[in-house]
């Protein structure tokens, strides 16, 4: 085959724009390039060792995977080398030349909203390989890829501005080899002594050795040593691991610049034999703020120390999408695809046991480390819950770990569990009560709350917007039922229903007189048990939506059947007394309404006539 001549290419749109972005706001931490291109050439070297066990002969002559580090002064380059898997022209062209991958598109968001400058952050995108440009002006890829010929060779080269060029050569040697040209002022990355302890600092678990020359007279010289652990680090007998270790693995393999907030590392051994190491971010990562469900990545899968894949959306479900971490399973077959992974008992069992150390840490922290687990909750609280709906076999120990603010709380900090209620709980009380609004200041300001105030039950505060669908899951907790405070008829001790009897009688003709003036605007009215100081308040039936959950959802744009809303009164105040005495029906209709406006205000509703609110309010104003 004859070598084509160099070909010229442009960057499709939106690399070019990561590409300055890169070469011109990544200042910080500019050194993370190093990690990022190790990074690379370990996938690199797992997707050869996985194909391996299909095709042994991808391997020959070259058995030992690994990674070579070097530096050459005169010419001002370093370059990182491998003897992976290599790329095709074609997955050159793909892979960092021209296809805007969708992290590419995450990242360009996140950075014009950041507007943060931390080389750091890039890795997280899937697009390490462009931190080359923070310190190159020109980088140099020689790749060729195992199973083609030596003559398949492809040389891309690229100054970063713009266009690249790709040339087809010969390369004897398989694997990829990055060169980069460095910036007239990065000289400290052509110190060895300078990439050993950047290597050490961010790359000392990468799984394959990597190697560099050593020293002679501050030149690199012909002997080469391992400069990393090279070990897998979830291999060792956890009392031979460090803090540290612990941490700058979970760097490595989450791209994160932030320590990990808490671990848990546990061997199973048995009929069937796993390792797991799982970790639970400080902060929550960009992919699952920025709504990145479709690609969960961050925890991967071993197969007896082989990477076989990453397989988040596997190994655990969707409330957990905040772990990172490793399973290597010694039992598995080394072949499976995703398809035999999705209905592998094995693998079953491995799921479970995730979500178990996961929930088992998680119970540790809240007990044993109550700051740790506030920062947990603050960041995840909110995608814990969807395991309330998605996860009936754990609800109970999800339901443990979660936070509410409340009546009896600390303001509107989220810090009372469920246990913490029950424990406070008035002889004689069944339920736990609850009542969902908008935001805190609405939910504690319900008029619903009004006689549990004065009787001292507490209330549970819950405004996060996952809380009512999280509720329609969460029935009871530890024996005792949860109810919504602004729910049916509130249950009453003797005397309780004896006072309400009587209210309600005496109130009965002020009750008629209320359905006749609001008419077709409410399904019922009745005398409230709920309020003390309130004139009114609406009350829902068990099976209705609550009316800021309503108004979200239509104005999401979705289709909520209409209810017509129970009007619940307190015939004490002195507002009712108004209506009952008032003979003009004009001036008795626009109290009346406004006594529902004022419910359904409070409640978050929307009003159906704002305007015709207005107009009421104004004509009493003026009188
Ligand atoms: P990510 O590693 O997250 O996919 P990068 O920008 O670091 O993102 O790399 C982009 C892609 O380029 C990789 O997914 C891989 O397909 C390819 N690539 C980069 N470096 C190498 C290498 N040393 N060997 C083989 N392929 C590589
Ligand atoms: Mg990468």
């Amino acid at each position: 085959m004859t070598n084509a001549a160099p070909e010229t290419r442009k960057f499709e749109a939106e690399v070019a724009q990561v590409l300055h972005l890169v070469t011109h706001s990544l200042y910080s931490h500019k050194e993370i390039f190093l990690r990022e291109l190790i990074s690379n050439a370990s996938d690199a070297c797992d997707k050869l060792r996985f194909e391996s066990i299909a095709n042994p002969e991808l391997l020959s002559g070259d058995g030992e995977l690994q990674i070579h580090v070097s530096w050459e002064p005169e010419a001002r380059t370093l370059t990182v080398r491998d003897n992976g898997i290599g790329m095709s022209r074609d997955e050159v062209v793909a892979n960092i030349g021209t296809i805007a991958s969708s992290g590419t598109r995450r990242f360009l968001e996140a950075m014009s909203a950041e507007q943060k400058t931390d080389a750091r952050l890039i890795g997280q995108f899937g697009v390490g390989f462009y931190s080359a440009f923070v310190v190159a002006d020109r980088v140099t890829v020689l790749s060729r890829r195992a199973d083609l010929p030596a003559s398949d060779g492809v040389k891309w080269d690229s100054d970063g501005k713009g266009e690249y060029s790709l040339a087809q050569v010969d390369l004897p040697e398989r694997g990829t080899a990055v060169i980069l040209h460095l910036k007239a002022d990065e000289d400290e990355f052509l110190k060895g002594w300078e990439l050993r302890s950047l290597i050490r600092k961010y790359s000392d678990h990468v799984a394959f050795p990597i190697r560099m020359p050593k020293e002679v007279d501050g030149k690199p010289g012909d002997e080469w040593e391992t400069v990393n652990d090279a070990s897998a680090l979830w291999t060792k007998p956890r009392n031979e691991i460090s803090d540290e270790d612990y941490q700058s693995f979970y760097k490595s393999l989450g791209h994160d610049f932030n320590d990990a907030l808490a671990w848990t590392h546990n061997r199973v051994e048995g009929s069937q034999s796993f390792t797991t190491l799982l970790y639970i971010p400080e902060q929550p990562p960009f992919d699952l703020m920025m709504g990145g469900r479709d690609e969960r990545k961050g925890l991967k899968l071993y197969i007896k120390r082989v990477f076989i894949m990453d397989a988040a959306e596997e190994l655990l479900p969707n409330y957990l999408r905040f772990v990172r971490g490793v399973v290597d399973a010694d039992d598995l077959p080394l072949n499976v695809s995703r398809e035999i992974l999705q209905h592998n008992r094995q693998l079953e069992r491995i799921r479970a046991a995730c979500v178990k150390r996961v929930l088992d840490l998680l119970e540790r922290l809240a007990r044993d480390e109550p700051e740790k687990f506030a920062t947990f909750y603050k960041a995840f609280g909110n995608t814990l819950k969807e395991g309330i709906a998605e996860d009936a076999a754990n609800r109970e120990r999800i339901a443990k770990l979660l936070r509410f603010a409340s009546t009896k709380g600390d303001g509107a900090a989220q810090t009372v569990s469920l246990d913490d209620y029950i424990g406070r709980m008035a002889i004689g009380q069944e339920n736990i009560w609850y009542i969902t609004a908008d935001s805190f200041t609405a939910a504690m300001g319900s008029p619903q709350l009004e006689a549990f105030k004065a009787k001292g039950i507490e209330v549970l505060l819950m405004f996060d917007r996952i809380d009512e669908w999280m509720l329609n899951s969460l029935n009871e907790y530890a024996g005792k039922k949860l109810r919504n405070v602004a729910k049916g008829e509130l249950p009453l001790d003797d005397a309780g229903k004896k006072h309400q009897e009587e209210a309600s009688k005496a109130a009965e003709p002020l009750i008629h007189k209320l359905k006749e003036l609001l008419g077709d605007r409410v399904g019922d009215v009745r005398v409230s048990a709920r309020l003390t100081d309130s004139p009114s308040c609406l009350a829902l039936s068990d099976y209705e939506m609550a009316p800021h959950l309503a108004r979200l959802l239509r104005e999401a744009g979705h289709d909520v059947p209409e209810a017509k809303p129970t009007l619940e009164v307190n015939p004490q105040h002195p507002l009712l007394k108004r209506v009952e005495g008032e003979s003009d029906t004009v001036k008795a209709g626009d109290l009346a309404n406004l006594l529902l406006d004022q419910a359904e205000i409070a409640a978050g509703a929307q009003l159906p006539d704002p305007a015709a609110f207005v107009q009421r309010l104004n004509r009493l104003i003026v009188g």
